[in-house]
């Protein structure tokens, strides 16, 4: 069978890298290799980058209405090809079908956001600041920019990043996961069926070498990462100690608090559709929930919705789909058995599930572990499976406390009917996202997405207002004209009133 080999794009031109290293694409749910991806050279890694510097030249000249009128075009091709973008994904993913539309509609509405961004990209203007003088402010493209991506929300993610710092008059050198790079490729091509110039956006497949590379180019400006914490604080610190700016999103550990004032009915169900909606690999997915009170005792009720669940293909769109790699199904299981090696209890096993027509798919079903504590490896470590761990509280307070002795920040939802609860838990946590009656609170991209503590570094987050920032630098320009032609000019007016 003829397998494709997914290409780089180096100048405006898709081409096949010269490399000895390359690594399969594999279909989560039958093991079906669908492209070899490969590990860019470090001759590519350069090409790529001097074109986007090449490409600069023009690009931060073009009118900012140009710029954002390619966006405009670009959301409708997205809409049109939304179907086929769906079904690559969930191919090379493995997440439902639902699941990946919802993906690749939270990238569109940061496409459409880089479409209307004219407004943020003012600057500020003083008068006679000293005598005669004025001030104004320039917010200014950095140049070439970097974006390193995770294999959880391929198409979501590319897209919170290119978009945004091309729109700003950037260029662009994208390295998407290796895992499942087939959906980033396509929302590429369409990037330049919108009219994205040669140049202005560039994509390295790899790695390791791959990423340390862009952290060490002296060409490139800023680098974007999202993924793991072990590896975004490797690459915030080797992007900084290069002189770049860097933003980096990481790993998460999102509790869910449940006090007994709550609507029993939509708690639940938010809570099941957080916790094991696709299938746990979301950087916002409800790994924990805080149980306070009372409603300790709707955890028989919890287990039995989570029972209902179905666990299947992406592309049959059951409840849940596989894991991404055997290698990922074989870390979640053994993190479960440690956590009942260590004490907690197994009140639901995901593990060992089968699925009609799939034998070979990397399989986990909905697992809840309860009686878990603080010190257990299943708290402490992010799981990225359906796993939910059931803590209990006595009070809000204490659950805040426990909520901000966990060292991530990513998000936290709140499930209560009291407005005046809501407000001190919103006041006194530790986390980005905040949710009040929302699983999983991820802002639009009217906001930036954000982060505290392990769960963030670099100050500004990606899409919305934060980003433009990120992306620009901001130039003060001070003025003081002497000209003696309008100095006579106005003296003469003067006369002549
Ligand atoms: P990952 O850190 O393994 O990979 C992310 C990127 O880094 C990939 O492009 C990968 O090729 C590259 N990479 C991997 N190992 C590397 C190394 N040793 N040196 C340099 N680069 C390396 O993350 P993942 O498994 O693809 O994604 C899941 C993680 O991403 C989870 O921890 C999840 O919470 C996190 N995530 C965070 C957010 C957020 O906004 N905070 C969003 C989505 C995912």
């Amino acid at each position: 069978m003829n397998i494709p080999k997914v290409k780089l794009l180096i100048g405006g031109e898709f081409v096949e890298s010269e490399t000895t290293q390359w690594r399969d694409v594999i279909n989560p749910a039958t093991q079906a290799v669908l492209a070899h991806v490969p590990m860019a050279t470090p001759t590519e890694v350069s090409a790529a980058v001097s074109s986007a510097r090449r490409a600069f030249a023009s690009w931060r000249k073009t009118p900012i209405g140009t710029r954002a009128r390619i966006f405009l075009k670009y959301q409708q091709l997205i809409r049109e090809h939304m179907a086929e973008l769906a079904a690559i994904l969930t191919a090379e993913q493995g997440k439902t079908l639902a699941d990946a539309e919802g993906d690749i509609f939270r990238g569109l509405e940061v496409v459409e956001h880089a479409a209307n961004i004219g407004t943020l990209q003012l600057g500020e203007y003083a008068q006679n600041v000293a005598g005669g003088v004025d001030t104004h402010t320039v917010l200014q493209p950095l140049g070439v920019c970097a974006g390193i991506t995770p294999f959880n929300f391929p198409a979501m993610i590319p897209l919170w990043m290119f978009p945004m710092a091309i729109a700003c008059g950037n260029t662009f050198v994208l390295k998407p996961s290796e895992q499942d790079p087939m959906v980033t490729m396509r929302l590429v091509e369409l990037a330049l069926e919108a009219g994205i110039p040669a140049g202005v956006l560039n994509v390295v497949h790899g790695g390791e070498e791959v990423v340390n590379a862009l952290c060490d180019h002296p060409d490139i400006k800023a680098v974007s990462f999202v993924g793991s914490t072990r590896v975004g604080t490797h690459v915030y610190n080797r992007a900084s100690l290069a002189g770049k700016r860097a933003q980096c999103m990481l790993g998460a550990k999102n509790h869910a608090v449940v006090l007994p004032d709550a609507n029993r009915e939509q708690t639940l169900n938010q809570l099941i559709g957080a916790a094991f909606g696709a299938a746990g690999q979301r950087c916002m997915a409800t790994s924990v929930a805080v149980l306070v009170g009372e409603a300790q005792q709707w955890l028989d009720e919890l287990l039995s919705r989570a029972q209902t669940l179905k666990v299947g293909a992406g592309i049959n769109n059951p409840d849940l789909g596989p894991l991404i790699s055997p290698a990922a199904k074989a870390r979640v299981e053994n993190l479960i058995a440690e956590g009942v090696a260590e004490g907690a209890t197994l009140r639901l096993d995901g593990r060992g599930v089968t699925v009609s027509g799939y034998p070979d798919g990397n399989f986990v079903g909905p697992t809840v572990l309860s009686d878990v504590t603080t010190e257990m490896s299943v708290y402490r470590q992010e799981i990225f499976g359906p796993v939910l761990v059931v803590l209990c509280a006595a009070t809000l307070d204490e659950a805040i406390e426990l909520v901000n002795a966990n060292p991530n920040g990513n998000g936290v939802a709140l499930f209560t009917q009291s407005g005046a609860a809501a407000r001190h838990f919103q006041e006194n946590i530790d986390v980005g996202q905040v949710g009040i009656n929302v699983p999983i609170p991820v802002p639009v991209p009217l906001f930036s997405f954000t982060g505290s503590r392990a769960s963030k570094l670099g100050d500004l987050g990606p899409y919305g207002k934060q980003v433009v920032a990120f992306y620009t630098q901001t130039q003060t320009v001070t003025c003081r004209w002497f000209d003696d032609a309008a100095s006579v000019g106005r003296v003469n007016t003067t006369i002549s009133l």
